[in-house]
Formats: structure tokens, sequence, C-alpha cells
């Protein structure tokens, strides 16, 4: 937590662009954004990804994430967003304090969000699914 750079911008040891903040959460504008309004949704809290979350933050910060995503899409007119988070150095989490990427989209932006689709077999597809659903309780 010590060298955590949001725990840093939470107790204002470091600046940060703040949109708005409550009791538990920070909207913050990222400063090296994919487009301009980017923006960063924190927890007070240090969680290091989705899976340390409890039930209860996990509802609030969906509802506090889609106040400001409103916000977003109605001052800048977007024309759609991604709001997403990576979790774990294989899916991309760079800094290892949960956070919320709202990411305002343009028809004709550059943005690449794509990945490769891979071509399963039926029986890969099967295999996936059946191992998944026995693990759903
Ligand atoms: P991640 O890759 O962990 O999902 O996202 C980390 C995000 O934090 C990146 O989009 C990066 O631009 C942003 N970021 C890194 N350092 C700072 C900082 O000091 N201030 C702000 N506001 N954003 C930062
Ligand atoms: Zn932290």
């Amino acid at each position: 937590m010590d060298h955590c750079i949001y725990c840093k911008i939470i107790k204002g040891e470091l600046p940060s662009y703040t949109i708005y903040e409550d009791d538990n959460f920070k909207a913050i504008l990222d400063i090296f954004p994919s487009s301009l309004g980017h923006t960063l949704i924190i927890p007070k809290h240090h969680y290091q990804g989705l899976f340390d979350l409890g039930e209860k933050e996990s509802k609030e910060i969906i509802n506090f994430s889609k106040k400001i995503a409103g916000v977003l899409k109605e001052v800048l007119g977007c024309d759609g967003m991604n709001i997403l988070q990576n979790n774990g150095q294989a899916a991309g989490q760079t800094v290892f304090h949960y956070h919320m990427h709202l990411i305002p989209r343009y028809e004709n932006d550059t943005i690449n969000m794509g990945w490769k689709p891979l071509e399963p077999t039926q029986e890969e597809l099967k295999l996936t699914l059946d191992k998944i659903k026995s693990a759903i309780k």
C-alpha cells in the first residue's frame, strides 16, 4: 500500500484531476487517457482487484461508475463508452489497486480495444462450458 499511487492520490500525497468523490470512491481523470475524459473510478480502500471486493462494494462501485458515466456522456456527447477493469498483470493491470476505466468513444475514433478471435472447435467450446458450469454454485 505504501507504494500504491492510487492510495497516495486518495490520501492527497499525489495530485489528481478529481471529478467527484464520496466517502468510498473517487473519480479522477486518467493522466494518460485513451480519449479525453477517460476517467478512473477508484475505491478509497485498497483492494488489489475484483476478487478482493465484497458483494456490497461491487454493487456500490457499479452504481458510482454509472453515475459518473452518465455525466461524461451528457457533457462530452460521446457516441459510446467502454467501461472496463483489468485484473492481474496478464490482463493488463498496471496499477494494483482496483479501478474501473470509463473510456468515452466516438464513431470514428481509432482506439484499438480489439482482440483476435479464436476459432474453437465445438468440442473445445463444450469442454470449456462444462468445466465452468459445473463450478457454478
Ligand atoms: P490499468 O492498466 O492498471 O488498468 O490502468 C492504470 C491506469 O492508471 C492507466 O490507464 C494509466 O494511464 C493510469 N495512471 C498511471 N499513473 C497515473 C497517475 O499518476 N495519475 C492518474 N490519474 N492516472 C495514472
Ligand atoms: Zn492502493
